[in-house]
């Protein structure tokens, strides 16, 4: 049987958001684009992202805002193409969006909104076609001169070449969303360093005493400012069936190494040892337990009684020692706990480390190792806060190579 092998100048592997604005810009530029996907559907993550309304950016884009080895590395992209350039793009098609807390930027309607967006972008050239349910079973180099069909893409539904090949698939995270190894390992065939990966914008689990207690707290948030020797973040903190989640455990997942601890702050915006010892003026005969909830939803101090004062639990306010006192104030503000560990890739929405930057070019993000090679998104070591700064990278390292391929 003879095999048809279609010849095409740029493949993107994955069609998620990285690999759509990437192949939409490469069209725009006159480029025949193929996107080649694994999954049945493309942009699974987009449509999913932000409880469905997709946090597609962040009005606050600073290079601090992402973990990398080499963190100089997302600065050139990320001020090529900036999220007033994405924003741009959503006024041209009227998406109405909103901003949230800390300038994250939301749809007002539904992800689905960001996801026809690129679409629309990819298909308003015609030179883009997207092909779902693809395995791409090996990538091979030519052996003939021609720099035009220097990849050849074995696949379940033919044999694809072309000139420039981007990787834009994803990392580990959700698979069930599409997260996969794929590009990670490409990365090593063509002799990438690939840094170790692990989930991250996860929530924390325990399986000390503690994780009765979050059992028992199910469904109850705060806010707190949570932190260990690297980091800390002041945002709401969601008890779970399993330990810790909401925005400050997730934020602080992306720093946290396994057996370490991390600090809650119950009161972070309150200096909560003059405030007790205020109450004890004012209130000598109230209960800790009883001024706290004035403050603080009740069955969140009943189970930091049973942990913090429980030999005080029936002593007044005013026959409390101002050491005591003091003593707990201290343990709210510090109250140390030891994840077990997180829900792991199950249900991170980012995977840490990936393909190491320096390896990569800051401006193109073409491989050193291979010309024709481009590595965007996620796949790369390169992980946003939690906040619209993933997408803002799959955005911006989608254009970087966009523009070149
Ligand atoms: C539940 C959830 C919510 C999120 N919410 C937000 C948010 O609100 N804001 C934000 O900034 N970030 C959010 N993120 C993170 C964001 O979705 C990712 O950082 C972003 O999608 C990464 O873009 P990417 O193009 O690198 O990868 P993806 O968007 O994951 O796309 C990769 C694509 O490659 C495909 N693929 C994988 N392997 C192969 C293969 N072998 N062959 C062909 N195709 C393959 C996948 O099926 C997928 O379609 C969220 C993530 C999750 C999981």
């Amino acid at each position: 049987m003879k095999i048809s092998v279609l010849q095409t100048d740029v493949i993107v592997i994955g069609a998620g958001a990285s690999g759509l604005m990437c192949a939409a810009i490469a069209a725009q530029r006159g480029r025949r684009v193929l996107v080649l996907e694994r999954a049945n559907k493309v942009g699974k993550k987009i449509l999913m992202s932000g409880g469905g309304r997709c946090n597609f950016t962040n009005l606050y884009v600073e290079p601090e805002n992402f973990l990398s080895h080499n963190p100089h590395f997302v600065i050139s992209a990320l001020s090529r193409y900036t999220q007033w350039d994405f924003l741009g793009l959503v006024a041209d098609y009227k998406i109405a969006y909103e901003e949230r807390k800390h300038g994250q930027l939301f749809c007002q309607n539904s992800a689905k909104d960001i996801l026809n967006m690129l679409l629309a972008e990819c298909s308003k050239t015609g030179k883009v076609t997207i092909q779902t349910s693809t395995e791409i079973e090996s990538v091979q180099i030519s052996t003939s001169a021609s720099k035009s069909s220097q990849f050849i893409l074995n696949t379940n539904l033919g044999v694809y070449q072309c000139e420039s090949l981007v990787v834009a698939s994803g990392g580990l995270s959700i698979p069930t969303l599409g997260g996969s190894g794929f590009g990670y390992e490409l990365a090593r065939q063509f002799g990438h360093h690939v840094y170790p990966t692990r989930a991250g914008l996860v929530p924390f689990t325990f399986s000390n005493q503690f994780k009765a207690v979050t059992e028992r707290l199910s469904g109850n948030a705060l806010d707190v400012t949570l932190s260990n020797t690297d980091a800390e973040f002041t945002e709401a903190l969601l008890f779970t069936h399993r330990g810790l989640s909401g925005p400050s455990s997730l934020q602080l997942s992306n720093y946290w190494q396994v057996g370490s601890p991390i600090s809650i702050n119950f009161f972070p915006a309150l200096d909560i040892a003059q405030w007790l010892m205020d109450k004890k003026q004012a209130q000598p005969k109230s209960l800790l337990r009883t001024v706290l909830s004035e403050i603080m939803a009740k069955s969140i101090v009943l189970e930091l009684q049973q942990l913090i004062w429980p030999q005080h639990s029936e002593t007044a306010l005013g026959q409390l020692s101002d050491t005591i006192l003091q003593d707990i104030a201290k343990q709210l503000q510090q109250f140390e706990q030891k994840p077990s560990g997180t829900e792991g890739y199950r249900t991170a929405e980012v995977t840490l480390g990936g393909v190491d930057t320096t390896e990569l070019s800051s401006k193109t993000m073409e491989s050193k190792k291979q010309q024709g090679l481009y590595f965007i998104g996620e796949v790369m070591d390169v992980t946003g806060h939690l906040g619209g700064f993933n997408f803002q990278w799959a955005w911006a390292s989608g254009a970087a190579a966009g523009q070149v391929v």
